[in-house]
């Protein structure tokens, strides 16, 4: 048995998916021709109610393309010590627009309404970069997959607003917090100028994400996209993947949730485990004991065709996804367990 929980972008398109994207009709989207692109980018817009989508390559690049319609060289992004804007996209923020970041210290990566208050700089004092944009993470990848409070959320849009300050969402695993939280898709977007949404992770399809916002935020992200490299021609046939997903995969992540907590409830009971992060959604990050040498462990349990990663200080990541069915579970807790 193979079971590999180290992303949950190691997905593989369904045989479903496949035929789907095979018969998917396709153009040249640099033209906005792409029929499939278009369906994706409008069914996207419309779950979100927001005016218009951008299909990418990336989270990454949505991500990048949002923060280069939001600030200019010289502007400042508050975002949490762990945002993956900050920690996993390559110094991105710096490099492609010029920016900077004011960290926040957050509670498992998620920043509060006060802190986001404090950290805006006083536009009027020339010492200070301008704060130009405040970006969340929901859920939190090195949270452990923490989940929002949406009332939360909403104190921040509410400091942003009479800041007059755009607030971006990297909701690479928006619909992981949605289906917990249980926050109507409009009612939680409207509280953002800016969307990433993934693709390619828990929802299953191989290649994609898109941005959300309204017309003249998607036009400007258009000519980002294109600056960048990102303007791709018949790409109906990978966008196709993620329509599908969205069609299909969203209401099963309750199971990869269901998943998530019994690795949790397996690890706790585990004596070289010292602690596991509450388990919120897909994701699961323990703490193991000092004695445990965790590139030892990592690959005693891959000869056991069981594969997780190493997460920073004596820490391991699970990650749950559509191709872990009940007996990779099982398979992991045995493997676990006679390690
Ligand atoms: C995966 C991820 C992204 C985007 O990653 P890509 O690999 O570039 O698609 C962005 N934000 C978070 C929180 C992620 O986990």
């Amino acid at each position: 048995m193979h079971t590999d929980l180290r992303s949950d972008t190691v997905t593989k398109p369904s045989p479903a998916m496949k035929a789907f994207m095979l018969d998917a009709p396709v153009g040249d989207d640099v033209f906005q021709e792409d029929p499939t692109v278009n369906k994706l980018e409008q069914f996207a817009a419309e779950y979100f109610g927001k005016e218009a989508a951008l299909y990418c390559s990336s989270g990454t690049q949505t991500n990048q393309i949002a923060i280069n319609v939001h600030c200019r060289p010289g502007d400042e992004v508050i975002c949490s010590k762990d945002a993956h804007i900050y920690f996993y996209e390559g110094g991105g923020i710096a490099k492609n627009s010029g920016s900077s970041v004011h960290l926040l210290p957050g509670d498992r990566g998620r920043i509060n309404a006060a802190d986001v208050r404090a950290g805006i700089k006083d536009p009027n004092n020339p010492h200070y970069p301008l704060t130009t944009l405040v970006s969340l993470e929901d859920t939190m990848n090195r949270g452990g997959g923490a989940i929002y409070d949406f009332n939360e959320i909403k104190a921040i849009r509410q400091v942003c607003l009479e800041n007059k300050l755009p607030l971006h969402l990297d909701g690479a695993r928006l619909f992981n917090a949605l289906v917990e939280n249980k926050v109507p898709p409009k009612e939680y977007a409207a509280q953002f100028d800016s969307i990433s949404i993934c693709l390619s992770k828990g929802l299953g399809a191989p290649v994609g994400s898109i941005l959300l916002g309204n017309k003249d935020f998607i036009h400007l992200a258009r000519r980002a996209r294109k600056v960048m490299g990102g303007g791709m021609r018949q790409a109906g046939i990978i966008a196709a993947g993620g329509l599908y997903a969205l069609q299909n995969n969203i209401e099963r992540l309750k199971e990869d949730h269901q998943h998530a907590k019994q690795l949790e409830t397996a690890l706790n009971a585990l004596n070289w485990v010292e602690e596991v992060l509450p388990v919120e959604t897909n994701i699961v990050v323990a703490r193991l004991s000092n004695h445990v040498n965790v590139s030892e462990l990592i690959s005693k349990c891959a000869k056991k065709d069981l594969h997780f990663m190493a997460f920073g200080d004596q820490m391991i990541r699970m990650v749950t996804h559509l191709d872990v069915g009940a007996n990779n579970i099982n398979h992991t807790l045995s493997v676990l367990k006679e390690i």
